[in-house]
């Protein structure tokens, strides 16, 4: 399985350090992660621990404590260039768009993340909370030469607006992690089984959606700063809910889903242009 949403933030290598991480990883299974992390270097250590199969990409929180003014750095942009132009992050992200807080897309800052990330020729992890995909399409569309990886589904949207987002925007690709009953809810019938909706969309699109788990736990509480982050001890509970609706889906499909739409994705350079 390719697990294409992880995190490795300071806050959970309190309790889980990156080579048990990528224990946990190779227990099940996973053969392709991508790992951003709290502050950006810690996504590295994944790597180290683990090998090539380990993708880290360049969060833009580049301090432990800057999740909520990373925007506000003016020496944000020269920073991220520097440590791109190092080679070892595959991707920029996750990136939040959150409306009505921090920066819009329209922002200096959120514009020179995708010029750096069309500079680079490499794939942004962007995470939206709006009402609708309308928002994330002005993104895309505004960026057209920038391969958007659309998180979470766009986190509580619904399969219409994934439908309307890959018709809307070539350069987009979809990704189901944290759709489970943990973060922001099961995105499956009551019983488990993949609604209509959903299968249709995922058949329609065969090579534009993946998935992860994204280890944060109690996602819910966004601002919790008393505890640690258990997420990586509820790895299997996070790895078996996806292999479980995984399982549903006929066998091209499930495949490609499961791993080879990331491996297109993540190890080629770019397709944008
Ligand atoms: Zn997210």
């Amino acid at each position: 399985m390719a697990d294409i949403h992880l995190h490795f933030n300071w806050d959970q290598e309190e309790l889980v350090s990156a080579v048990e991480a990528i224990q946990i990883l190779r227990k099940h299974n996973v053969t392709l992660a991508v790992v951003t992390a709290t502050p950006a270097v810690n996504a590295l250590k994944l790597r180290k621990a683990g090998g090539e199969w380990v993708l880290p990409i360049l969060s833009p929180y580049l301090s432990g404590y800057s999740r909520h003014n990373w925007y506000t750095d003016k020496a944000l942009l020269g920073k991220l260039r520097t440590m791109l132009q190092t080679g070892n992050y595959h991707g920029i992200g996750e990136v939040h768009l959150v409306v009505g807080l921090g920066p819009g897309y329209q922002s200096p800052v959120f514009r020179g993340i995708a010029a750096l990330a069309e500079e680079f020729a490499v794939p942004v992890l962007l995470h939206t909370e709006a009402g609708s995909y309308r928002y994330f399409e002005k993104v895309c569309r505004g960026f057209p030469r920038v391969r958007f990886l659309w998180a979470h589904a766009g986190s509580i949207l619904g399969a219409k607006d994934s439908a309307a987002i890959l018709q809307a925007c070539p350069n987009v690709w979809i990704e189901m992690s944290a759709r489970d009953p943990h973060h922001y809810g099961s995105f499956l019938n009551a019983d488990g089984t993949i609604p209509a909706d959903w299968l249709q969309v995922f058949t329609e699109y065969p090579d534009r959606f993946m998935t992860g788990t994204d280890p944060v736990w109690k996602a819910q509480e966004l601002h919790r700063w008393d505890r640690a982050d258990e997420g990586w001890r509820h790895y299997a509970e996070l790895n078996d809910f996806h292999r479980r609706w995984l399982a549903q889906l006929p066998d091209g499909l499930q495949e490609k889903i499961r791993l080879t739409n990331a491996q297109q994705f993540w190890l080629r350079k770019s397709t944008a242009k």
